[in-house]
């Protein structure tokens, strides 16, 4: 049987996969701290035997080379991910996705065993040069914006990555973009489907930021997972960095209206200073899509779930399981709120709670 490792298996992508890979047989090792992960994502995994999991840091070096030792293969998905929780703990973040990714990396090359790597289509930074492929330049802003140090920790990843693959480690790097689809968590990372989704079942103005002209390419969570399970087979893709997206665009205000009429919410959209949301210094990407025809011609890769479509499947499993969600639909024109609710409300508003 395999024994497969899935740092961040807690977390939204690593959850995804690891379902597949148990589904299919695979012996599965999760190493997650649950700092933006939950054991909500992994219970129905719990009492399957052929599931282990251990809970801490990609930062600790003995827990990393004992995971690393007893697996066949690794998918180092383990990060601190969210424009807003990087922005808001910058040292951390940086640790983690530098430190704790050099961790796994150095323990793979030592115990020799083949390394799918998570990266991110933040490494492009801002660059107007689209479609984004694999090879082209990035454009970063300055070091004293915060934002920009997911893009640096992720390119120093992949330099690791690929100088221990020229060494002969057997590695693969992945290029994610915005990905999205059940489990998205409302709170953790603060990406903007789980908020526009979150500020719809509340109905609460959803806040596009700035013109709401930006653009991204949401892909969903089951096509990312068929690429990347591609990409740990395929001996070809070793060496290799792939670009994992759906390309079709979108823009962020024609997202909120997608969101509007899928959660069929009344809230209004509202346009709102980047400033509010991220504080003063902040920069964003305006145009983010992929040139996924390298993924297409080596590993087979091609998106199915349009952004219609993704949005009904994510929407449905929030309504289960989102707290926001539990709010009622307004009845006879005043809507009641669970107390839970109101107080979470509140406290994101910055209100006193008496
Ligand atoms: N965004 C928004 N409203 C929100 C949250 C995000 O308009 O409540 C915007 C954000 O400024 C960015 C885009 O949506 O332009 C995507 O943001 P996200 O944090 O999801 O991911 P990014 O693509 O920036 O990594």
């Amino acid at each position: 049987m395999r024994r497969v490792l899935v740092t961040g298996g807690a977390g939204f992508i690593g959850s995804h996969l690891m379902d597949f890979l148990l589904e299919r047989g695979d012996y599965v090792l999760c190493l997650d701290d649950c700092s933006t992960g939950t054991l909500g994502n992994i219970a129905p995994h719990r009492k399957n035997r052929r599931f282990e999991f251990v809970s801490g840091s990609i930062l600790q070096g003995r827990i990393v080379a004992k995971c690393v030792r007893n697996a066949d293969l690794i998918f180092h998905f383990a990060a601190a991910v969210g424009v807003r929780h990087i922005v808001e703990n910058p040292l951390r973040s940086i640790r983690v996705n530098v430190e704790g990714a050099a961790n796994v990396l150095e323990k793979a090359f030592r115990y020799k065993k083949k390394i799918i790597l998570a990266s991110s289509s933040e490494v492009y930074g801002k660059s107007t040069n689209l479609p984004y492929r694999e090879e082209d330049d990035r454009l970063l802003g300055p070091t004293t914006i915060n934002r920009w140090s997911y893009a640096a920790g992720k390119a120093i990843d992949e330099h690791l990555a690929l100088n221990y693959g020229r060494q002969g480690l057997a590695v693969v790097i992945l290029r994610f973009f915005n990905t999205y689809g059940p489990r998205i968590n409302e709170e953790a990372y603060g990406t903007v489907i789980a908020q526009f989704i979150r500020q719809a079942f509340l109905g609460e103005p959803l806040t596009v930021h700035g013109d709401g002209k930006q653009v991204r390419c949401f892909s969903y969570i089951t096509d990312i997972v068929a690429g990347i399970i591609k990409a740990s087979e395929i001996k070809a893709a070793e060496g290799e960095i792939f670009n994992l997206g759906n390309p079709n665009p979108s823009t962020i205000m024609e997202l909120a209206e997608s969101v509007k009429r899928v959660t069929a919410s009344l809230s209004p959209i509202q346009q709102v200073p980047y400033r509010d949301y991220y504080g003063q210094s902040y920069e964003d990407t305006p145009v983010r899509i992929p040139d996924i025809s390298k993924a297409k011609q080596i590993l087979n890769f091609e998106p199915f779930v349009s952004l219609a479509e993704g949005l009904r499947r994510t929407v449905a499993w929030c309504r289960r399981n989102y707290r926001s969600s539990l709010e009622p639909e307004p009845a006879n024109g005043r809507p009641k709120t669970p107390p839970a609710v109101l107080l979470d409300k509140l406290k994101r508003q910055g209100r006193p709670l008496s």
